[in-house]
């Protein structure tokens, strides 16, 4: 029987979040509990899994680490930790092939690709001869370097990301072939200079979109060459542009069996593709003014309208509790509406004074200076729970710590202990609210939301509204360092 060590680490890190990502973020999964909790979920992870499994082939489940909404600049001890982990105890699995599921966009202090030193020391470890297969998100940064060490890489083909189950799967067949000797791979990658922030990265063409993305044609043409006999995979990455890296931004990748002037030609195409459409990616395109959605939103007949606070996407990076789109909600008197915010201080208070009890109090703003001020609100405890439940996307538990949810006027807050991106409808029911029947709902998330959001609440409109923060999609708005140039819209290209 084949043996696969399936692992992994994952973390999308924002390198102008200021607040360092420490080794007691990371949750980790050890040998069974990697598939205890991950089997049949909608990940990579769950794709790995039961794909192994119904390949018949052995699996030996090592470590995989996450830290998935604190997103600052990992310290160099809890990267180091994990690498060595992961160098360990694939290693000692003694495997035939390695599947592992690595996020992408990593950096870690004195490691700026994490991703590349990963591999490359599992390269050490096992030999040039035990295959690696990586799936990885379609925001990694994917570089050259990666493919040094790697045997072959599939990222995710859609944003809001729903094929993650589909990409592991993939990858475990594509793994099985390569050791039975079936596929000889070949990868090849161009990186056309252009750097993406935040949520401009989309893939659907939903009928609320001003165009149809470069992304979704960049990926159609890259599904077309996968009908080839002769391509094993063809993966576009948005890249994450939040992570100020030489090799940040947008990356082709090509595997072929054995042809590499075929992998040469479709990386070429596709990059040559994205680049003529470049300008489709403006942010100016897509974000709304503030004070803008505001007025939209409350002038359009029915509901509800999703306001997207792009500068505060947790998943992203954003600290969860900026309160630029608070404070408006306050200016406007408090309409219809709902939000979520981090504030375990508000929620302890909340607990304190009980359902139905009354306070006055400062909400949000806490984290750092970058996210608006601390918004003064008086209101009444509408309820209180304990913030756990199933979210239907991903297929998994979500913990949000307790949940408070104070009612101004007609806006309802909802306070959470930890940090949540609101990507699913459920998210609100949780703690309540029907967010099919309020005027205005409030995600902090900057794409995802739309694969819970659109099918089953219908919004009336989707505005991406222009809040400043760490996540902010544009960058000329953000000091870069690091990142190659020259880079598209950093300069004038
Ligand atoms: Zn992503």
């Amino acid at each position: 029987m084949l043996k696969v060590a399936v692992g992994g680490f994952h973390h999308e890190t924002n390198t102008f979040n200021p607040k360092p990502t420490l080794l007691k973020h990371f949750h980790e999964y050890r040998g069974s509990e990697i598939v205890e909790e991950f089997r049949g979920t909608n990940s990579v992870l769950g794709g790995f899994v039961d794909s192994a499994v119904s390949l018949g082939l052995a699996l030996k489940p090592t470590i995989y680490a996450e830290a998935p909404l604190v997103t600052g600049l990992i310290v160099r001890e809890a990267f180091e930790h994990y690498r060595d982990l992961l160098a360990k105890e694939v290693a000692e699995a003694n495997p035939d092939g390695v599947l592992l599921f690595l996020h992408g966009s990593a950096v870690a202090d004195g490691y700026e690709s994490p991703e590349s030193e990963i591999l490359r020391c599992l390269k050490e470890v096992l030999g040039d001869d035990v295959p690696i297969v990586v799936g990885c998100d379609y925001h990694a940064n994917v570089s050259e370097e990666w493919l040094q060490h790697s045997d072959a890489i599939v990222a995710y083909k859609t944003s809001p990301h729903v094929d993650m189950y589909e990409r592991g799967a993939e990858a475990c067949r594509i793994l099985r072939g390569i050791i039975k000797g079936e596929i000889e791979p070949v990868m090849e990658i161009e990186k056309p200079p252009i750097l993406l922030k935040g949520g401009l990265m989309t893939i659907v063409d939903t009928p609320l979109q001003v165009h149809k993305s470069p992304f979704f044609l960049a990926v159609n043409r890259a599904r077309r060459y996968e009908r080839r006999d002769d391509v094993v995979n063809v993966s576009v990455c948005s890249g994450f542009g939040d992570a100020d890296v030489p090799h940040a931004g947008v990356s082709v990748v090509a595997t072929t069996d054995g042809k590499e002037e075929i992998a040469k030609e479709i990386v070429e195409e596709i990059g040559r593709l994205l680049w003529r459409l470049r300008h489709g990616l403006s942010p100016d395109l897509v974000l709304t003014p503030l004070e803008e959605a505001l007025d939209t939103a409350l002038n359009l007949e029915g509901g509800p309208v999703i306001l997207a606070d792009m500068g505060d996407n947790p998943a992203g990076g954003g600290p969860a509790d900026s309160t630029f789109i608070l404070q408006a909600l306050k200016d406007y008197g408090w309409p219809d509406a709902a939000l979520f915010l981090k504030d375990p201080e508000v929620v302890a208070e909340a607990v304190a004074v009980g359902v139905g009890g009354r306070l006055e109090t400062s909400v949000g703003g806490k984290t750092d200076g970058m996210h608006g001020s601390p918004v003064r609100v008086e209101g009444v405890v509408e309820t209180i729970s304990v913030g756990e439940f199933y979210e239907p996307l991903r297929r998994r538990r979500v913990r949000m710590g307790r949940t408070a949810v104070i009612r101004c006027g007609e806006t309802e807050i909802i306070l959470t202990e930890e940090p949540t991106s609101q990507i699913h409808p459920a998210y609100f029911e949780s703690v309540g609210v029907n967010p099919r029947a309020k005027k205005i709902v409030v995600v902090k998330s900057a794409h995802y939301f739309r694969a819970g959001f659109e099918p089953l609440i219908k919004p009336k409109m989707i505005l991406e509204v222009d809040t400043p923060g760490v996540t902010n999609p544009n960058p000329l708005r953000f000091e870069y360092k690091r990142v190659r140039r020259p880079i598209f819209p950093l300069d004038a290209l």
